[in-house]
């Protein structure tokens, strides 16, 4: 469907399938596009624009044209066109919803925590937008005054992945609005139905003609690397994989550009002897089974003490077992589809490789005849170090290694290349203790979920560079400047 089309429903409505440039809907200037699937069933859901390189050398130039007037507005108009945005999904939190579970797979309460998180966003920044931070001061030797201020970085170009579709876009589109940046977004090609219809609330919001434009070309690389070195664009902010997140570095070193990057995950979760395992259960379940395990803080490499691990395993299979698995446009479903069947048969081929590593399934390692499920499985007798381990599996899967020791789970636990997130369920005191000494940017102490739009989100190691979320975001689309002010 393109914008000409008659919408007969909300959900139609809702759906914007061209790209948006300079303040208008259009299609890609070669007429091309490309389909949108419903993962659940393999259907199409519509047919998408895709972006030639004219196009995003046009939505770089846009965005290059409005930086001067969006720049200089007040700091309170910014902050009150992203509250009207906060408004807007708040009240049609059921549309964003639905378009999630449709061109995601998500389930319907995955879809709508996230609507829930990703509409958050545009609050937080509403408020921080008035509260950038200066300094004035006195310099140590007496003979100026120090003045620091922050000033908008620029056209920055935000590329997003698809297992958050919505709220990965609103992470970087709330603080680059806040900071007063103009700014080009570029969708996942699995699920750009979700960020259209952000950027179409972000119009009736007010929000400025050029200030946010939307791409999405096919090929991605190619179009990325032209952007990136297009002499307006100051700012890359990538979320996605470590391996694209390494190229884009590199591209982006030739014009010496600042990114910010949050990349992909291998997180540890450690059971302590000792743990209580209501509490331990509970948050594992979440940890591991929140989007379908499709999330970058998801639970991966599971580490669980002797003296607790077959009361563990036995209470993590029923609750895994009994899960209701299927479409999202059923409500009472709590794990939906992968994205797409390549991404359930790459989850399927790490539990059949796990297998012929020595792993047992305890429950699930099967998928659906249609559509791209996959149950609910568990794995013990996993090692460290093996394939499924040390890779970022992406899909409903808990791999569970046992361990004796609690100085060496923390060893096994820093022993990655990633250091995003990791979860520690035992006594307080002990967890706080073992989670301060993992390399890692993010902990949760005996909880399943941490992502916040008031707390800095981020890894070290290959999990990336730089903060989103909480008083840091915004200064990443904000550069510093010092004025030396003779006394
Ligand atoms: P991906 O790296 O394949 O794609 C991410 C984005 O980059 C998409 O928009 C894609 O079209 C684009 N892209 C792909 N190849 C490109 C190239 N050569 N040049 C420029 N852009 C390119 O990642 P994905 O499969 O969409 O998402 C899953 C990954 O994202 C996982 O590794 C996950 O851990 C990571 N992730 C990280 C965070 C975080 O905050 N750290 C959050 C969500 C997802």
């Amino acid at each position: 469907m393109t914008q000409t089309d008659t919408p007969t429903t909300a959900i139609d409505r809702a759906i914007f399938s061209d790209l948006y440039i300079d303040g208008a809907w259009r299609a890609g200037s070669d007429g091309e596009r490309f389909a949108v699937v419903d993962p659940s069933d393999g259907s199409t859901i519509t047919d998408f624009a895709i972006a030639t390189e004219a196009d995003c050398d046009a939505a770089v130039d846009a965005a290059a044209a409005a930086f001067p007037a969006w720049s200089a507005r007040a700091p309170r108009e910014r902050s009150e066109i992203l509250r009207r945005a906060w408004e807007i999904l708040t009240a049609e939190a059921d549309t964003l919803t639905e378009l999630m579970v449709r061109e995601n797979g998500k389930s319907w309460p995955d879809a709508k925590a996230e609507a829930t998180y990703a509409t958050e966003f545009f609050r937080w920044f509403a408020e921080e937008a008035v509260r950038v931070p200066g300094e004035y001061r006195l310099s140590p030797a007496g003979d100026k005054h120090i003045v620091v201020t922050h000033h908008p970085i620029g056209v920055s170009l935000l590329v997003t992945p698809w297992n958050f579709p919505a709220a990965m876009a609103t992470r970087k589109l709330a603080p680059a609005l806040a900071a007063g940046c103009t700014m080009v977004l570029k969708p996942a090609r699995e699920t750009p139905l979700t960020s259209a219809y952000v950027v179409s609330v972000l119009e009736r919001a007010g929000v400025p003609r050029g200030v946010v434009n939307l791409v999405t070309p096919v090929p991605t690389g190619p179009a990325v690397a032209r952007m990136l070195n297009h002499t307006a664009v100051r700012k890359l902010s990538f979320t996605g994989s470590t391996e694209v997140g390494r190229e884009l570095l590199k591209t982006a070193s030739d014009r010496v550009i600042s990114t910010s990057m949050e990349l992909g995950g291998n997180a540890p979760l450690i059971v302590l002897p000792g743990a209580d395992l209501d509490v331990a259960v509970d948050g594992a379940f979440l940890a591991k089974m929140r989007n379908g395990g499709s999330a970058c803080t998801s639970a991966n490499r599971f580490y669980v003490h002797d003296s607790v691990h077959d009361a563990f395993v036995e209470r993590m299979t029923e609750r895994l077992s009994t899960m209701p698995v299927g479409s999202g446009l059923d409500r009472h479903n709590e794990l939906g589809a992968l994205v797409s069947v390549k991404e359930r048969d790459k989850v399927a081929d790490l539990v059949d490789t796990a297998v012929e590593e020595g792993a047992h399934v305890v429950t699930g390692g099967t998928k659906s005849d249609t559509g791209a499920f996959y149950a609910p499985t568990l794995l013990t007798d996993v090692q460290h170090g093996s394939t499924i381990n040390a890779t970022e599996i992406f899909g409903p899967v808990t791999a569970i290694v046992r361990f004796t020791d609690v100085d060496e789970a923390v060893r096994l636990a820093n022993d990655s290349e990633y250091g995003l997130m990791a979860y520690v369920f035992g006594e307080e005191r002990l967890a706080m203790q073992v989670g301060q000494r993992l390399d890692v940017g993010m902990v949760a102490i005996n909880r399943g979920v941490v992502s916040d739009p008031a707390a800095p989100f981020g890894g070290t190691k290959q999990s990336g560079l730089g903060r989103e979320g909480s008083t840091e975001g915004i200064l990443e689309f904000l550069e510093t400047q010092y004025l030396a002010v003779s006394v």
